[in-house]
């Protein structure tokens, strides 16, 4: 294995380094007295880590590098691009970006986080990454993707997305992308706020939708996969299908019930108990990301309606066993004032009633 990165410099003597046609090498050429001293005999660098038939070194390490490292390209460098972003690079992958808008200064963000920043996706194209991530916004998936001009691209690209909703970017990559690129779809199920501690122990599921048989287009896919198992993740090989099935009960909801809990405006008291401790850092975990996000979890999830047509009718069955059981108490102790207002009537009337309706006054 190529271990050393230093560069190889190569000195050549002047004298070797004239070439044929040179008229110091032409015996009919008749030469004139230099009208300058020739210079002494000199060495001079002529090239610098120029390839040399033999010099496998180099060889090697490009190869070596091209086995293990990979390029990649994230298109939507918003808060989880930025966020993967960050990881990508510590584990030493070349690491590109692009993002639709320059509202905010991407570029001084990319370079603190060692990642090279295009404006351009055609640029961004032409540097030919061994993967695309798509992280955009789930409802500007579909633009994005479509405006992408992937005929720049390499034929045999990886696409990878990291959307919180499957079947949709699955069948999207499927009716968009060339039969040519090979297709993961992916979901980290966490973020910015649920990982900011690391991602160990934490579920990442994916589908290999479409991954060519040759050996380079397996192991790439598996070297992007490792990235989340050396971080630790828990990596669940699961069908879009079946995750988003799964992701509606989970995911969705804890969005929703941190969405409704936000909407109460919580704040943390003196005496708080580890539940109520539990309800603020949901809150914490799910405002921070954008509406847009959240939007996206119900609109492009086909089971997420039912859960919150489930969550509506858990909600008012739930008051309602309250109520009714409010109701019971009420009732009763309306009865019950009823019944011992009747109870003392009854006191009065019985002798009354003992005594042919001839009036007998009660002894209390
Ligand atoms: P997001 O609001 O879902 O997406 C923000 C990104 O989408 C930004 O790059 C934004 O660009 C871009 N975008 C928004 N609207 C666009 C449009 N109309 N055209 C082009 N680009 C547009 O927030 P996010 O948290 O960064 O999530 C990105 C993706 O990762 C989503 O698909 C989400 O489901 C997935 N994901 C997020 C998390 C998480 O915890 N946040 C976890 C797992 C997966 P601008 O900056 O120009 O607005």
């Amino acid at each position: 294995m190529a271990s050393s990165c230093v560069h190889h410099t190569r000195i050549t003597p002047l004298s070797r380094s004239i070439s044929n046609s040179s008229p110091f090498r032409n015996p009919n050429l008749r030469l004139r007295r230099p009208t300058r001293p020739i210079p002494p005999r000199i060495l001079r660098i002529r090239a610098i880590d120029a390839a040399q038939p033999g010099d496998y070194e180099a060889l090697i390490k490009d190869q070596f590098e091209r086995s293990t490292k990979l390029k990649i390209a994230i298109v939507g460098f918003g808060r989880f691009g930025q966020f993967l972003a960050k990881t990508f690079v510590k584990h030493d992958h070349s690491v590109l970006a692009y993002n639709r808008t320059s509202r905010i200064d991407y570029s001084d963000v990319a370079r603190k986080l060692g990642v090279l920043f295009f404006d351009d996706p055609h640029d961004l194209c032409e540097q030919h990454p061994d993967v695309v991530i798509i992280c955009t916004a789930i409802t500007a998936t579909e633009s994005v993707l479509k405006a992408l001009p992937v005929q720049r691209l390499r034929r045999s690209t990886l696409f990878v997305d990291v959307l919180s909703v499957k079947e949709f970017p699955r069948k999207l990559f499927l009716q968009v992308l060339p039969v040519e690129f090979d297709l993961l779809c992916t979901h980290p199920m966490f973020g910015p706020d649920s990982a900011k501690n690391g991602w160990k122990g934490l579920n990442f599921m994916y589908e290999k939708v479409r991954i060519g048989e040759e050996e380079s287009r397996a192991s790439r896919c598996d070297r992007f996969l490792k990235i989340f198992e050396l971080e630790g993740c828990n990596v669940v090989e699961m069908s879009c299908a079946e995750h988003d099935r799964h992701a509606a009960e989970s995911q969705f909801m804890t969005h929703t019930v941190g969405r409704i809990l936000e909407k109460l405006k919580l704040e943390s008291t003196p005496i708080n108990t580890k539940g109520y401790e539990s309800l603020l850092s949901l809150v914490d975990n799910t405002s921070s990301d954008s509406f847009e996000l959240y939007y996206g979890l119900f609109m492009y999830n086909k089971n997420s309606m039912e859960q919150m047509e489930r969550l509506f009718m858990a909600f008012e069955s739930l008051k309602k066993q309250l109520f009714g059981h409010l109701h019971d108490v009420l009732r009763k102790q309306l009865f019950e004032n009823t019944e011992a207002g009747e109870s003392s009537q009854e006191k009065i009337m019985l002798p009354k009633l003992l005594h042919n309706g001839s009036v007998v006054e009660s002894r209390e």
